[in-house]
């Protein structure tokens, strides 16, 4: 997927109510922000439009709130079953301290931490108290020139992520432009994410040019050897992805749990490693395609095994791609991360997307951390899909060397598989 979509310098934003779709979903721990990187990279756009003198209205989700702001407060499905499945005398309690609990949202997952953070960071910001009511209406409408207002978090209207079009409406009725840069919510079609495209000229900021040009680029006219390294559980969830990659790349590196259903599908034991039974024919099919297509398809030659899926289990390296009963494969071994190493160090463009152990336990991240080191050090055009890579990769301190870490595990993950993105497709094109 292509996209050349307008960004916020292709359009006269000079005086004009600009509402930008921002990703503010930040970790919050006993009321501090303990990662501010989604704000940060916001700033940028924001700090553009203020310097252009736009009147900047932002909005974003945080979290998965109960929907607060409308008249009736609803439980979601899966509170609904968990209260259903009581005996019925405890139902009523129970449903009651539910929205009691909802009713908690309203200062739990309010994006006030975000307006303060952003003061802080020399951008003052005056918080609505609802998202298209009669406050951020008021609010909007008074906007100067330069001056910023955030409004609450979306998702405190169910509307929001069923893409209601009286909801997008009404949101687009605050601003005269949109503006999407929340890369990470881009795969969704929701009202502030793409609903609200309907009503509004609709261009993308830095942070989504940055994603669509980079990674469109690694896919479209890739620097060769492309060397592509899929990790994490499962096959599953990267069947897409492996299929589009299999048509563009030179090396396909699989690690992490999904190995095993491969190791399987090829005739090896695995004892009692994650193994996709039921995908074990697709497997056989993707290893068939990477063969047709001349794809060199790297699989672990040596895996660290253990007993037990827990942290501290007992484990040892073995020098085989077979595992004895018993025993679970949970990291790469050595002997495969000096030949990932060798490949990467040779490549021209790299994607990484999802560990190659458990790499949340020290004993078995070894190998996402030489996977880490690998591409920090190729010096090849470098892009890091979200989740558990980006986060090895910026605990061990390679952030820098690395071209692009992507801002959305998912979203990434769709547009590796060559999926449109909604929040990106609803763009006007240059
Ligand atoms: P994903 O979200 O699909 O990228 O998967 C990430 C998860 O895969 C992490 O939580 C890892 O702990 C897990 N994972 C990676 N390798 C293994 C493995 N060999 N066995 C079990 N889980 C694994």
């Amino acid at each position: 997927m292509t996209y050349n979509k307008k960004s916020v310098e292709d359009i006269d934003v000079a005086g004009k109510k600009v509402l930008v779709r921002c990703d503010f979903n930040v970790p919050v721990k006993d009321g501090v922000i303990t990662d501010d990187k989604r704000i940060v990279g916001a700033m940028k756009t924001i700090q553009y439009l203020v310097a252009q003198g736009a009147k900047v209205i932002l909005c974003s989700h945080m979290g998965r709130p109960h929907n607060v702001l409308d008249a009736e407060l609803k439980l979601d499905k899966k509170e609904k079953k968990k209260i259903e499945a009581l005996p019925a005398e405890e139902q009523e309690a129970a449903k009651a301290a539910a929205l009691e609990k909802g009713k908690k949202d309203i200062t739990k997952l309010s994006l006030k931490i975000v307006a303060d953070d952003l003061a802080k960071k020399g951008i003052p910001v005056t918080l609505a108290a609802d998202v298209i009511g009669p406050d951020a209406q008021a609010k909007a409408a008074a906007l100067k020139e330069g001056e910023v207002l955030l409004l609450e978090n979306v998702r405190f209207h169910a509307a929001e992520e069923k893409n209601d079009p009286e909801f997008a409406k009404a949101l687009a009725s605050l601003a005269e432009i949109y503006v999407n840069d929340a890369f990470g919510t881009a795969h969704r079609a929701h009202g502030s994410t793409a609903g609200v495209a309907d009503y509004l000229p609709a261009v993308c900021g830095y942070l989504i040019q940055k994603e669509i040009d980079v990674m469109g680029k690694a896919l479209d006219d890739p620097q060769r050897p492309f060397v592509a390294i899929l990790g994490g559980a499962k096959v599953s969830d990267k069947i897409g992805v492996i299929n589009n990659l299999i048509e563009k790349v030179d090396t396909l590196i699989i690690g992490g749990g999904m190995a095993y259903t491969f190791f399987r599908a090829m005739g090896c034991s695995t004892g009692t490693s994650l193994c996709e039974e039921d995908k074990l024919d697709l497997a056989r099919e993707l290893l068939a395609k990477a063969r047709a297509k001349g794809v060199n398809f790297l699989l672990p030659v040596d895996n660290i095994i253990a007993r037990e899926y827990k942290e501290d289990a007992t484990f040892m390296r073995i020098y085989s791609d077979s595992i004895p009963d018993g025993w679970m494969g949970l990291d790469i071994g050595e002997k495969t991360q000096e030949l990932y190493s060798k490949s990467i160090a040779g490549a021209g463009t790299v994607v990484w997307n999802g560990p190659m152990g458990v790499s949340e336990w020290e004993n078995f991240a070894s190998g996402t951390k030489a996977v880490a080191k690998a591409v920090a050090d190729s010096g090849a055009i470098s892009i890091i899909g979200g989740g558990d890579s980006a986060a090895a990769v910026e605990q061990l301190g390679y952030a820098d060397k690395m071209t692009h870490i992507s801002t959305g595990g998912g979203a990434s993950l769709e547009f590796l598989e060559g999926l449109e993105l909604p929040g990106i497709a609803c763009l006007l094109d240059k």
